[in-house]
């Protein structure tokens, strides 16, 4: 099963609106990723600016707590940061100060070593970046800003047809190929977990065959509901259809399934701004909240009306147990209410609604 909806993904290409939940939902995931990276980049440049300070007799500059007060702002900056795109742009601008900040180090070296080291630090960032959660657009224009300001040929004596830049040209290539290629796949393996869970959530919580919520949905978000709309009146309604066997005996199962997409789709034509859903077999309930007594049972009776007046080639009826849900009812309290006025109503006829009062004696 699994096997089958994973080719199913594979196949099918995400659609731009699930892609935009993804870029969200991976940036959000890995925010706090994010962050330790911006900060351990941060810490592991002052410790290089430091050494080669120190070692290198320099002293530190103005210009090193310049960038280490821009880069210090845009990791506070990253804290506040809520949407993917945004951070797009703001990777993309701390990759361009910290490749300059890199740059200014490098410039403390012997010019013999600094070929090698622009190299070092293009691949630690570059390396650093495909791990991010960062659109293509944005990783494409940081590989260019890294290049950009650690190109090895800047420094004087570098050659590209000697022996140094052939050799520098070459790793360049396989690195950012390389990084390229890794940042890709695993961008489209996450992208297709997303895509599955996602699949396989809505299918946990839609009914197969009538496509509108099923029981699991239903118990999950009537309970929710339950617990937020104290102070509101709130029903319950259990719906069955009428002699529904009948419709399976002469017309075989087929043409049954037929009729209980219909009564889905009238439920979820009449009801839409409530919770609704098909508990299972020929079965259907709603959960009703924000209606005095006369409007709930004036909906209800409308749905009634709305299937038994419904011009079609297989003609069923229904009958509805509606109940009030009290202060001190659970769920299942409530439930059992309603199927107590269900089977009244199918008791006294059927194609009509009754609702449940406790001098029934049930
Ligand atoms: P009543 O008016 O008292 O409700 O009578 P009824 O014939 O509807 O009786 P009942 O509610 O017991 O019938 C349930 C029938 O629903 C039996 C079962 O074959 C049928 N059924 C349950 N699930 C499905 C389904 O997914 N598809 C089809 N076609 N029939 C189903
Ligand atoms: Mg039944
Ligand atoms: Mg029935």
């Amino acid at each position: 099963m699994y096997k089958t909806i994973e080719q199913q993904v594979r196949r099918n290409v995400a659609p731009p609106q699930l892609r935009e939940e993804f870029r969200q939902h991976d940036f959000e995931s890995l925010k706090s990723f994010s962050l330790l990276v911006f900060v351990l980049s941060l810490g592991i440049w002052i410790l290089f600016d430091l050494i080669v300070s120190y070692q290198g007799h320099q002293g530190l500059t103005w210009l090193s707590a310049l960038f280490i007060a821009v880069m210090g702002m845009l990791t506070v900056i990253l804290g506040f940061v809520r949407k993917a795109a945004h951070f797009d742009v703001l990777n993309l601008v701390f990759i361009a100060v910290i490749t300059l900040a890199v740059r200014l180090v490098i410039d403390g070296l012997p010019q013999a070593l600094r070929p090698a080291w622009m190299v070092l630090g293009a691949s630690s960032v570059l390396y650093s970046v495909s791990v991010l959660p960062v659109r293509r657009w944005s990783f494409l224009a940081t590989m260019l800003v890294t290049w950009v300001n650690l190109n090895p040929f800047q420094v004087p004596d570098m050659h590209l047809f000697e022996l140094r830049g052939s050799m520098f040209v070459c790793y360049a290539v396989f690195l950012n190929g390389l990084t390229l290629y890794s940042y890709l796949k695993m961008r489209r393996a996450k992208l297709h977990n997303f895509y599955m869970a996602k699949l396989l959530l809505e299918q946990a919580y839609v009914d197969a065959l009538t496509e509108i919520p099923n029981r699991r949905s239903f118990m999950a978000q009537a309970e929710k509901h339950l617990q937020q709309d104290a102070a509101a009146t709130r029903y319950l309604a259990m719906i069955d259809i009428d002699n529904f066997k009948k419709v399976n005996d002469q017309f075989g199962h087929d043409i049954g399934d037929v009729v209980l997409k219909r009564i889905a789709a009238n439920i979820k034509a009449s009801m839409s701004e409530f919770e609704y859903a098909r508990l299972g077999g020929e079965e259907f309930v709603i959960y009703v909240w924000g209606l005095d007594q006369a409007d709930a049972e004036r909906r209800i009776d409308a749905l009634c009306r709305r299937v038994r007046d419904e011009v079609a080639e297989h003609p069923v009826t229904i009958s509805i147990g509606l109940a009030q849900i009290l202060a001190d009812d659970t769920l299942s309290n409530a439930l059992v209410k309603a199927d107590q006025a269900l089977y009244e109503a199918k008791r006294s006829g059927k194609d009509r609604y009754v609702l449940w009062r406790s001098p029934l004696g049930l």
